[in-house]
């Protein structure tokens, strides 16, 4: 950043001083009632300065592209009249997920619940409220700026775990929202998300303390919010949970940074016993 105001404060100057000089140049040539200008040596290095440096600035980096926003617009409504499972007779309404499409960073959880069948939007309520305070406290986000979405985009009734036929049906929905956005991370939220994710059997448990990939994007995963939150009237238990998506959530910082790059099987042994189911 500071190279990058130094050539311009230098660019800005030698085109001051270039203006300075053909405002002679021309006064000069105005009075001899001269057709062409002649520079001087040292007017044309200052020409080829300020022209060389325009042409060696850093290209303005390109704006996402608005087409993806309408492709994951278009796929809300694809979803919002899906009836490919038995799970469309018993919604109040799909949820397709909420945030940037253009998000660095994109939460995967498990399925609806009820306060998002009813107001159409992933994680709210209390295990939203913690994966809130994950984005802004952890993150120093808001959740505008990453993508929170679910494996299933109707809730089960009950809340009862997806069944495969149901994430099967599903699973092209969240293969096309990664493949809109683009994050640089994913964070796989419980082991359902994990699963369709990396196509693995691994629990939670065995899954986290390292990086995995989906389609080349590094996959962290963590605990579901739900499960931290249902932890809470055993405190120590609860506290440990928490330091663990917290060291999870740290892994995400550090690549979305660009401090690390992650590699197969890095980032230290998997820690913790799987309590997540
Ligand atoms: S859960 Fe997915 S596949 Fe099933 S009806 Fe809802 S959107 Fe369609």
């Amino acid at each position: 950043m500071g190279v990058m105001k130094d050539m311009t404060s230098d660019r800005a100057a030698a085109f001051a001083e270039l203006v300075r000089e053909a405002g002679e140049l021309v006064e000069q040539a105005a009075r001899a009632r001269k057709r062409t200008l002649a520079l001087s040596p040292e007017v044309a290095a200052l020409l080829e300065r300020v022209v060389g440096s325009a042409a060696a600035a850093p290209p303005v980096p390109e704006r996402a592209g608005l087409e993806d926003v309408a492709d994951l617009e278009t796929l809300r409504g694809e979803v919002a009249g899906c009836r490919k499972c038995g799970l469309a007779e018993s919604r109040t309404q799909t949820v397709f997920g909420a945030g940037n499409p253009h998000a660095d960073l994109v939460f995967v959880g498990e399925a609806p619940g009820e306060h998002e069948d009813l107001q159409g939007v992933p994680f709210v309520g209390r295990a939203g409220g913690f994966l809130t305070d994950v984005i802004e406290k952890g993150l120093k986000m808001t959740r505008e700026d990453v993508f929170i979405c679910n494996v299933l985009k109707c809730r089960p009734p009950g809340n009862r775990d997806p069944q495969p036929n149901e994430k099967e049906a599903c699973e092209p929905y969240l293969v096309r929202q990664l493949a809109v956005i683009k994050p640089k991370v994913i964070c796989a939220l419980g082991s359902h998300a994990a699963k369709m994710l990396l196509k693995t059997e691994g629990s939670v448990g065995q899954l986290r303390g390292k990086w995995h990939f989906y389609q080349g994007i590094p996959v962290r995963v963590t605990y579901h919010p739900s499960y931290i939150v249902r932890s809470e009237h055993e405190p120590d238990r609860h506290a440990a949970d928490k330091r663990k998506v917290w060291d999870d959530i740290k892994e995400v910082i550090r690549v979305l940074n660009g401090e690390i790059t992650p590699r197969p099987n890095s980032g230290g042994p998997a820690g913790g016993r799987d309590l997540s189911g």
